[in-house]
């Protein structure tokens, strides 16, 4: 594993995008208001001729107005799946909205709060990766960018092909070079490395809400819990990965819990994935890392209903970086078919 790339969102340029999580309450009277949203955002949505899509990282009561819920990638295919919508409201981060806006360039994709970014996407810019592999590709010629699509739509753009999480080690593997420059999470890029002959040259970002897990809290409940299974996202560190029964995916966390024989597991991801795992999986026991992105809680019922309302806010890009996206990311579906 070669020595990380540069840039990475300081610690003060995070603290200032972060936000308070707002109302986490479940009050009766919360509840109350909670159900006249959803009620409004059901009849918009079939106004607007709108669907909604969730990411696993949300709030319980987003699910409840979702049409889908997923990984990122999963909803950017199920977006395109739809053909009677006119309207894509994307309740999760910026990146992930720009990534439907890619697979739908016809459709008008809202993002109900345009401060909902991400520390690992704000981890790479286009310009700094433009820098660095021209940097790279006078020692490697053969030098291929595989930009995990934690990123944004530029950065998506300069990249040869994108991966997530379940296929990141495939892609590598399959993509036509021994020199892979892997964007923007480092220890995303760690993973793969342990899992390919590969050179693999890392970004220095990593995702705030997994890098914070440490060993010691995963140890201490897998201590107290006898049987129970620990299942951890890759963008976590190392040495906590070591703990983990099964290194997944969100989504395949979802399969894994559904299929497994275990009844109890130690969700080691951001929290909302434990909230939809409790409401669709009712029969088994989850425990929770408690560890929310604050970005993904920016979205609310109150701001889902505003974007239906006043059709806001629209995510566009330019025609250069829509078909530079959609290419890597295309070239990832065909890697990993
Ligand atoms: S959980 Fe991490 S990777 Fe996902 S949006 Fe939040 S900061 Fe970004």
């Amino acid at each position: 594993m070669n020595a990380p790339a540069n840039s990475s969102l300081s610690p003060a340029a995070l603290l200032d995008k972060l936000a308070p999580l707002g109302d986490t309450s479940y009050s009766l009277d919360r509840c109350a208001d909670l159900a006249g949203m959803i009620a409004e955002i059901n009849r918009l949505k079939d106004e607007r001729r709108a669907i909604v899509l969730a990411h696993n990282y949300q709030r319980p009561e987003i699910f409840e107005v979702a049409d889908f819920i997923g990984d990122s990638l999963e909803l950017a295919r199920k977006a395109r799946e739809v053909t009677d919508a006119d309207v894509i409201v994307f309740c999760g981060v910026h990146f992930m909205a720009e990534t439907a806006k890619v697979f739908n360039p016809e459709r008008k994709v809202l993002l109900p709060d345009m401060r909902a970014g991400c520390s690992l996407a704000d981890a790479v810019t286009a310009e700094a990766l433009a820098d660095r592999a021209a940097d790279l590709r006078e020692v490697y010629p053969d030098l291929k960018v595989v930009s995990y699509v934690n990123c944004t739509a530029d950065v998506k753009a300069l990249s040869d092909a994108c991966c997530t999480s379940a296929n990141a080690v495939k892609i590598v593997e399959r993509i036509d070079s021994d020199n892979i420059l892997f964007v923007p999470d480092r220890n995303l890029a760690n993973y793969v490395a342990e899992n390919t002959r590969k050179r693999i040259i890392s970004w220095d970002g990593n995702c705030y809400v997994h890098h914070q897990i440490t060993p010691e809290e995963v140890d201490r409940v897998k201590r107290s819990i006898p049987g129970i299974k620990v299942l951890a996202h890759p963008e976590c560190r190392k040495d906590v990965l070591e703990l983990a029964d099964a290194v997944l995916s969100t989504s395949a966390m979802m399969r894994y819990a559904r299929e497994s024989e275990a009844d109890k597991f130690l969700v080691v991801t951001e929290c909302g994935l434990s909230d939809r795992l409790l409401m669709e999986i009712p029969d088994k026991r989850f425990y929770k890392a408690c560890k929310l992105c604050r970005f993904m809680k920016m979205i609310t019922l109150e701001g889902t209903l505003d974007s239906l309302q006043n059709l806001r806010h629209e995510i566009e890009l330019s025609d250069e970086v829509q078909k530079g996206a959609r290419r890597a990311l295309e070239r990832m579906l065909e890697l990993s078919a």
